[in-house]
């Protein structure tokens, strides 16, 4: 017999986590499925050396706690992996989550009962639970991508996968390494496995827009500021474009002398990070002054790297800026001038294999020990596919996003009653803060699920016609800008396949919002409700 719950959250990361605590608040009885042996999710498998998350700390943790917002000192601008991790267990422990959490347990189907209302849900382990509600917090970037190489098998020394690094580390003195993949994970790891490794070959297929972090230690000062003034800020934040304070610029580009231009540019490498896609309102919509950016890049580029051949193949030449997802580095085009770190072009020599000695291109062979793969996930959907929920009729999540991965507001699907995504396709998700754009998704399906109950409504379903006026609105706005063009994991370009479709929602978090806000305050007409069956009621 499968155990009875309210509702099941399958993911034990920012996002499940609040989900339980929300959920069970608000008087739910509620079970977290986590197929980690522990909890954090993307923050409990990614350990590569410099992981590192590159949204501020002060911003990208929760905003439901007070409490836990003053009592908790981040140490960073942008907190290591190490440190996010502790923080949330800080949290669970805090509001004592464990408790509801069930580790080591892969949801693996999740079947809709048409008759009961409710979901079935069942785990790799072989248990089976019963829910009406089934909240999937399973992550954006959760299922890694094995490169399509051939003769990995065949490697005669270790691989390692970025995504679920060894937790005690790996030691890679005087170790001949390589790595395939130079996004925002290798780019990351690079300096340091290049300072310890006695050599690295960086195998790169496509160039990235990188700019500097400027980490840095963050004093008492700024941080009591940031406690006297969080509710404030946390507000602010959901009225910007990612749900998140970072300086946007409103004066476009386009019309700006070169000269000033420059200068804004140049202000906003010197802020570094993420801020640097909010220089121009038009940067994303301009191809002048999107490119004008990227020039800019491109010639710190040449500042930053000694040999003007390694530093030419390192220049993003073929997508627009933002297109692919910034990148944010410490020091990654600096260990290019290491003379234990070489360049491979894969674009000039092209992968063919990997072999026992090593990784063989159309020119040689370079013979390694140790073979990183930071490769990328099969984003915003993979999940979810890989779980392959069946709703209404037996119907087949996989089967419909096979076509497009609609949803209606990230959070919803038609055919899939009484199934909540948390930052699903259709949301600012990616493109914004995650942890509080999670915490304002869970929050909306907190409410609705207190609408339900107080309604004597047992299914609630997204209407097709809603979900497809929503999926069109989540095009427009992405089809107003140049950001389609890159061939990026955010349209599924990274994926064999995978529909062409630019996934996360563009419009803005306010714009978000104010949709989410109207779908629950006209009585939820956008999704169809169905009433408890007097029958059953009485059973
Ligand atoms: P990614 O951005 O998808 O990068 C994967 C890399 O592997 C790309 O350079 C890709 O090249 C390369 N690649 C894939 N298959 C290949 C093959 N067969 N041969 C050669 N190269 C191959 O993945 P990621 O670096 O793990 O990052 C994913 C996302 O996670 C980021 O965009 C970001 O949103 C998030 N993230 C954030 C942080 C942070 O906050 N600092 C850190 C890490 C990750 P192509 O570009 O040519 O496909």
């Amino acid at each position: 017999m499968p155990q009875e719950f309210d509702a099941i959250v399958v993911g034990a990361g920012f996002a499940g986590l609040y989900a339980l605590y929300r959920l069970r608040e608000r008087g739910h009885t509620v079970r977290v499925l986590e197929a980690a042996s522990d909890i954090g999710g993307t923050w409990f498998h990614n350990r590569y050396p410099g992981a590192r998350c590159d949204i501020e700390s002060l911003q990208y943790s929760y905003s439901f706690s007070g409490e836990v917002e003053q009592e908790w000192d981040w140490t960073e601008r942008y907190a290591g992996q190490p440190e996010i991790l502790r923080y949330i267990h800080h949290v669970a422990d805090r509001f004592d989550l464990r408790r509801d959490i069930r580790l080591n347990a892969q949801a693996v189907a999740a079947v809709f009962d048409e008759a009961r209302h409710k979901w079935r849900i069942e785990t790799g382990d072989g248990e089976a639970y019963s829910a009406a509600f089934c909240i999937m917090a399973t992550g954006c970037l959760s299922v890694p991508l094995d490169p399509a190489i051939p003769g990995l098998g065949e490697f005669a020394g270790d691989i390692y996968r970025t995504v679920d690094w060894p937790h005690d580390g790996v030691d890679f003195t005087g170790r001949r390494a390589g790595i395939v993949g130079t996004g925002s994970s290798a780019i990351q790891a690079i300096p340091i496995v290049a300072e310890a490794a006695g050599e690295l070959t960086v195998f790169q297929r496509t160039a990235n827009y990188v700019i500097p972090a400027h980490n840095r230690p963050l004093d008492e000062a700024e941080r009591a500021d940031w406690k006297r003034h969080y509710p404030a800020r946390r507000a602010a934040a959901r009225r910007t474009r990612n749900n998140a304070l970072m300086d946007h610029n409103t004066r476009p580009g386009a019309d700006m002398p070169p000269g000033e231009r420059e200068a804004v540019l140049e202000a906003r490498w010197q802020l570094g990070g993420l801020t640097f896609s909010y220089g121009f309102p038009d940067q994303a919509t301009d191809r002048r002054v999107n490119e004008a950016a990227a020039d800019f890049v491109r010639r710190k580029i040449a500042g930053r790297v000694g040999d003007p051949e390694t530093a030419r193949k390192l220049m993003p030449r073929d997508h627009p800026l933002g297109s692919k997802r910034l990148c944010v580095d410490t020091e990654y085009f600096e260990a290019f001038n290491r003379p234990n770190v070489r360049l491979v072009d894969l674009r000039e020599e092209a992968l063919v294999a990997v072999e026992a000695a090593g990784v063989r291109t159309e020119r040689t062979l370079y013979p390694l020990d140790a073979l990183i793969l930071a490769t990328g996930f099969d984003a915003m959907t993979g999940a979810l596919s890989r779980i392959d929920p069946k709703g209404r009729g037996g119907r087949s999540l996989r089967e419909k996003w096979r076509v497009r991965p609609s949803t209606l507001l990230g959070l919803a699907v038609a055919g899939f009653p009484n199934l909540f995504l948390v930052t699903g396709p259709g949301s600012p998700s990616v493109l914004s803060n995650m942890v509080t754009s999670a915490e304002q998704n869970i929050d909306w399906i907190a409410a609705c699920l207190d609408y339900l109950r107080a309604n004597g409504v047992v299914e609630i379903e997204a209407r097709a016609e809603a979900e497809d006026a929503w999926f069109e609105e989540v095009a427009a706005a992405s089809a107003r800008t140049l950001l389609p063009e890159g061939d990026s994991w955010y349209v599924g370009a990274n994926v064999p396949d995978k529909p062409r479709v630019y996934m996360p929602y563009l419009g803005g978090v306010p714009a978000y919002l104010d949709a989410c806000e109207k779908a629950a305050a006209d009585g939820y007409n956008a999704f169809a409700l169905t009433p408890a069956d007097p029958a059953v009621a009485a059973e």
